[in-house]
């Protein structure tokens, strides 16, 4: 019996949680990073109900939790005003089974995830290799991984996962031609020292502020020392290296048009990273023995702050769904074997519709969030009147997805 270990392309949220929950249900993992290093650059990140019950479900909550902060509220405001005018209790999202929502340190999580990759058994890392070229044959896919000064090695895997991030290689090589379009938007994002910033930045909140030209979100990571704080606003065009740092005195019109309280967190700023914004259409998510999860996938645009999330889920679902299929799959010993590939149909199959959805209303909700007269009226409203209960409801179907018992 020949049992080939999965290849997954990329150690971003997707790939790593993939790797850790597929060793831990029993199929041996090569992950392959590009980078030579894992240092973050993201800011903060907010993980829901659907991403965090997925994350209980690997073992993989306890280390992540005690570097997050549980919000208690949502609270929405206008960008040029003052007081909360809409928002709502936090627990509201924790339905069906009060699955927490955290807000966290980018490099926290990552770490805690790296660490647990590094501690599970059946996890080969390389990193500083790229995945340049996928052939699928009868029995696998030989996988082509060259190393930042060309030398090329050939892996044989029984099956490849793409989590490559939203300029997929893997992608391009099971032949989606599908360019990432720049939005016209970019997202400035920085950490600031709570002892830095006024009392109503330091709660245990996540802070929404609308305006026409741009919007802003801050709410506080690693246990309530740092206030993570992103403002999106208009950009001509993208950026050709996409994080890149910012110049403050390019945010002098968006921080004069601030409330006070927003415009003293964005002055404060030690200093700022910013991201051009760039939205894809989904991908087919399996190809016979090569799928694609995360980024590569179904990127999101930030105004819903899910893509993680829908990397986790990805993530949870693959580790539910390979492993009968890889065994049946060492059973059939090189030969041609359908298992697999019927494993990973089914995968795409039971996640299309729901990262489509996503997608979709993570766009919506940025045309929603810079609406304009007379749109913006009638958002303010809908917003005020939803409440609890509006709420509860209107996004049930997104932060009360759990993974099948
Ligand atoms: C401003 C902003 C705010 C956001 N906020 C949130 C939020 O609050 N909540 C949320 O859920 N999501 C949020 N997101 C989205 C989230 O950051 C992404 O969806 C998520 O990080 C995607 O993870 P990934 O692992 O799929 O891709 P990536 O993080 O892009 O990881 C891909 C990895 O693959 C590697 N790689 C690339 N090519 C190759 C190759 N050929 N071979 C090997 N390795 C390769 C890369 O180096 C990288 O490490 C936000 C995004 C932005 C821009």
């Amino acid at each position: 019996m020949t049992n080939l270990p999965v290849l997954i392309a990329g150690a971003g949220i997707a790939g790593l949680t993939a790797a850790v929950a597929l060793a831990r249900a029993g199929v041996p993992v090569v992950l392959v990073e590009r980078r030579a290093g894992f240092s973050e650059v993201g800011a903060g990140i907010q993980l829901s109900p659907n991403a965090t019950s997925v994350l209980d479900v690997l073992g993989l909550a306890a280390g992540i939790w005690r570097h997050a902060v549980a919000p208690r509220r949502l609270d929405i405001r206008h960008f040029g005003g003052g007081e909360p005018y809409a928002g709502m209790p936090m627990r509201t999202l924790a339905e069906p089974d009060n699955a927490p929502f955290w807000c966290l340190k980018r490099a926290d999580l990552q770490t805690a995830l790296l660490d647990a990759v590094r501690m599970t058994p059946g996890i080969r890392l390389l990193v500083g290799r790229s995945v340049k070229a996928v052939v699928q044959h009868a029995g696998g896919v030989g996988v082509t991984i060259e190393s930042g000064r060309g030398q090329a090695e050939v892996i044989e895997a029984c099956a490849v996962i793409g989590a490559d991030g939203l300029w997929s290689a893997v992608r391009k090589l099971v032949g989606d031609r599908s360019e990432p379009r720049f939005l016209g938007y970019e997202a400035w994002r920085t950490l600031l020292p709570v002892a830095a910033v006024d009392a109503f930045a330091s709660r245990p909140a996540v802070n929404l502020w609308l305006g026409t030209a741009g919007h802003a979100v801050h709410y506080p990571v690693a246990e309530g020392r740092e206030i993570n704080l992103v403002l999106i606003r208009r950009a001509q065009k993208p950026s050709p290296d996409w994080t890149r740092e910012g110049d403050p005195a390019r945010l002098a019109a968006l921080c004069q048009a601030a409330a006070a309280p927003l415009r003293g967190l964005i002055e404060g700023a030690p200093g700022w990273q910013v991201w051009s914004l760039f939205d894809c259409p989904p991908a087919t998510m399996a190809h016979g023995r090569v799928a694609l999860i995360g980024d590569a996938a179904h990127p999101v645009l930030p105004f819903l702050a899910q893509g993680a999330g829908l990397a986790i889920e990805d993530a949870g679902l693959l580790a539910q769904l390979l492993p009968a299929a890889w065994l049946a799959d060492g059973r059939a010993n090189g030969q041609a074997a359908q298992a697999l590939p019927d494993a990973l149909k089914r995968f795409a199959g039971l996640r299309a519709a729901r990262a489509a959805r996503v997608q979709e209303t993570g766009r919506s909700n940025g045309r929603m969030y810079h609406a304009g007269f007379p749109l913006k009226v009638a958002r303010d409203l809908v917003l005020k009147q939803l409440g609890d209960a509006g709420m509860r409801k209107r996004y049930a179907w997104l932060y009360g997805w759990r993974l099948p018992a």
